[in-house]
């Protein structure tokens, strides 16, 4: 377990509760990072190898994105000890015991993340926790859904690309991972006439440079299929879409897919970052050498936790659209613009910008964890 006093520093955590009740099998850790922009908004990760470290930086990652987008949040995250995968019965025992033990925390707003979903959520609520990321019946708007990632991740796309000379409807895309975000921003990109040319899921990948049906790979998926049951095109394993010739490559699957030593392979011109943390710093570091520009995940990523923000204060899902557009496209081309006047790393100007919004925060309290 990490010590505290060795990964704390001036920005938090500013509480860490570990929770065991071995009644209902209740193993978990909440980490509230940092509480100066608002109560902290992160999701409950549910899965059978969770950590304490794990937690302190997803908690960080909160922090960062939420005060990146602006909301009057701060950043928090659970994990839970569990299978996602364990009988309903059993999740939703477990799932209500969390909520009970945290229900005297009013710093931290629960949410959905890997493992958990908007049923969670309504078994949170009815213990009467704080919560966002419900089911529509009781006023949620359902972020996956409606593609609030992907949407958001359409306008990162187009803003970046200014800085290209490239358009949307001359542009190749590929993007890895096929899930929530995946096929979401492959949706709004191919509506905007850019060419698919390949994607890739846990199964495998296929490339086609005349490029894909976006609706006939949805159309898999929601079957329960694989895209490489894409009726046409070339099929390779999944590690083969990195070296798919594009002008934007997307990652929307797991962290570090691109490191120090596969960097080399891409051959794009524009990376957005559509899942958490998949590029290491080293790959982001020479991918700037090498004049290929990259939009951090928690600039270009944060349409759902925008989404859920926004649910929270009882907006409706026609309203959030604009509000994502409008944050991603200005965040965007803020730290594109100070990333280019500075010769500094997109991402060293992203950090920059969400440390001085949090730190402004901070400056205003008395105690500015708490
Ligand atoms: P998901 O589970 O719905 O989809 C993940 C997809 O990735 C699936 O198609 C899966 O087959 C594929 N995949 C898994 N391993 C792969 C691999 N090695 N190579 C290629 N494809 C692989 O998940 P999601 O909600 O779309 O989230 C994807 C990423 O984006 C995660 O890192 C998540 O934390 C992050 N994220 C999600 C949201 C959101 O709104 N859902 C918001 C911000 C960030």
């Amino acid at each position: 377990m990490p010590d505290l006093f060795n990964f704390a520093d001036d920005l938090g955590p500013a509480k860490v509760i570990h929770l065991y009740e071995p009644s209902v099998k209740l193993k978990a850790v909440l980490v509230v990072d940092n509480v100066a922009l608002g109560p902290a908004l992160g999701g409950i990760r549910l899965a059978p190898d969770v950590t304490t470290d794990e937690c302190f930086r997803l908690a960080r990652a909160m922090t960062l994105k939420n005060a990146a987008a602006g909301l009057p949040h701060g950043g928090g995250k659970v994990v839970l000890s569990g299978d996602p995968k364990m009988p309903k019965p059993d999740k939703e025992r477990l799932i209500r015991a969390l909520a009970c033990s945290l229900k005297d925390i009013r710093e931290y707003i629960m949410a959905p993340d890997m493992g958990t979903d908007e049923e969670c959520m309504a078994w949170i609520k009815d213990e009467g926790n704080r919560v966002a990321g419900l089911p529509s019946e009781i006023g949620g708007i359902p972020l996956d859904e409606i593609g609030a990632t992907g949407w958001g991740l359409r306008h990162a796309t187009e803003v970046a690309l200014d800085y290209l000379d490239l358009k949307l409807k001359q542009a190749r895309v590929v993007v890895q991972g096929f899930g929530a975000v995946g096929k979401n921003v492959a949706h709004f990109l191919a509506k905007k006439k850019a060419t698919l040319v390949g994607v890739a899921d846990s199964q495998g990948s296929v490339y086609k440079a005349d490029g894909l049906e976006v609706d006939q790979l949805l159309q898999l998926k929601a079957a329960g299929r694989s895209v490489i049951d894409y009726p046409s095109g070339d099929k390779f394993d999944r590690e083969a879409a990195i070296d798919f010739p594009c002008d934007i490559w997307i990652p929307a699957a797991r962290p570090d897919v691109i490191n120090e030593d596969n960097v080399h392979r891409l051959q794009t011109r524009l990376v957005v970052e559509g899942a958490n943390i998949p590029l290491t710093p080293g790959a982001e570091k020479i991918l700037h050498e090498r004049g290929v520009l990259c939009v951090p995940d928690f600039i270009a990523n944060c349409g759902g936790v925008i989404c859920a923000a926004m649910e929270y204060r009882g907006a409706q899902a026609s309203e959030v659209f604009n509000v994502i557009a409008d944050k991603i496209k200005h965040n965007t081309r803020l730290v594109l613009e100070i990333s280019k006047s500075k010769n500094i790393l997109p991402r060293e100007a992203a950090m920059n910008l969400a440390l001085q919004r949090v730190k402004t925060a901070m400056s205003f309290k008395r105690w500015s964890i708490f």
